[in-house]
C-alpha cells in the first residue's frame, strides 16, 4: 500500500507530480503538504485526516501504533512552482505534437496509417531529434524515400520543434486514479490543444 500512488498538487492546486504513498505520508507527517478529500476538497492535517476517514471507512494503512487513510490527492503548503522537465522524446510524443498529422500532406490520419519520417533521412546524417521526427502518411513517406527535402520537392506543413508542454501531461499515459481526473483533466484538455 505505501508504494501505490498520490498525486500531488502545488500550492495553487496544479497537479505537478506523482509520488509514492510513503513520500506522501511523510510530507503530510512534516507538515509540509495537506492531504485534499476528492470529494469534497476539504483539506485535512494528518490528525485530521486520520479521523475524517476512519469515520468513511476508508483504506488503511496499519501500523502497531497508527492507522491512517491512503492519501490519494496531497497539496503542497509551501510551493508554487511547476518543476522543469523535459516533455520525453517518444514515439507517443511525437504522434500526439504532430496531432495525427502527416506533416508533409496535412491529412489527419489513424495511428497504423501514419509513421515517423526522418526529414534530414538517417543514411544522410539525420538524427533522431524532436526537430527531425516529424509524422507522414504512407504515401508521403514512400514518396519521399531516402530523400532530403529540397531532392524530393517536398515541404513540411509545420517546423518541428520539442513541445513545450507541462511535463505531468504524462500522468495521464500511465496509471492514474479515479480520484485524480478533477484535478489533471482540464489541463490536460488545455494542452492537447496547444499547436
Ligand atoms: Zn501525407
Amino acid at each position: 500500500m505505501l508504494d501505490q500512488k498520490t498525486l500531488v498538487l502545488n500550492r495553487s492546486w496544479r497537479a505537478i507530480h506523482v509520488t509514492t504513498v510513503r513520500r506522501a505520508l511523510a510530507l503530510l507527517y512534516q507538515n509540509a503538504a495537506k492531504v485534499v478529500s476528492p470529494d469534497t476538497f476539504e483539506m485535512h492535517d494528518f490528525e485530521s485526516w486520520a479521523d475524517f476517514a476512519r469515520r468513511r471507512g476508508a483504506d488503511c494503512i496499519r501500523t502497531v501504533t497508527l492507522k491512517i487513510p491512503i492519501p490519494e490527492v496531497i497539496v503542497l503548503k509551501g510551493y508554487d512552482g511547476v518543476p522543469v522537465r523535459r516533455v520525453s522524446f517518444s514515439r507517443r510524443n511525437i504522434y500526439k505534437r504532430d496531432n495525427y498529422t502527416c506533416q508533409y500532406c496535412g491529412t489527419r490520419r489513424a495511428s497504423e496509417e501514419l509513421s515517423i519520417d526522418h526529414v534530414v533521412p538517417r543514411s544522410r546524417g539525420g538524427r533522431m531529434s524532436w526537430t527531425n521526427c516529424v509524422l507522414a502518411c504512407l504515401r508521403c513517406n514512400v514518396k519521399k524515400g531516402n530523400r532530403t527535402l529540397a531532392e524530393a520537392g517536398m515541404h513540411l506543413i509545420r517546423t518541428p520543434t520539442r513541445p513545450d508542454w507541462a511535463p505531468y501531461l504524462e500522468l495521464t499515459l500511465g496509471y492514474r486514479r479515479q480520484s485524480w481526473e478533477k484535478f489533471i483533466s482540464d489541463r490536460y484538455w488545455d494542452t492537447e490543444l496547444v499547436e
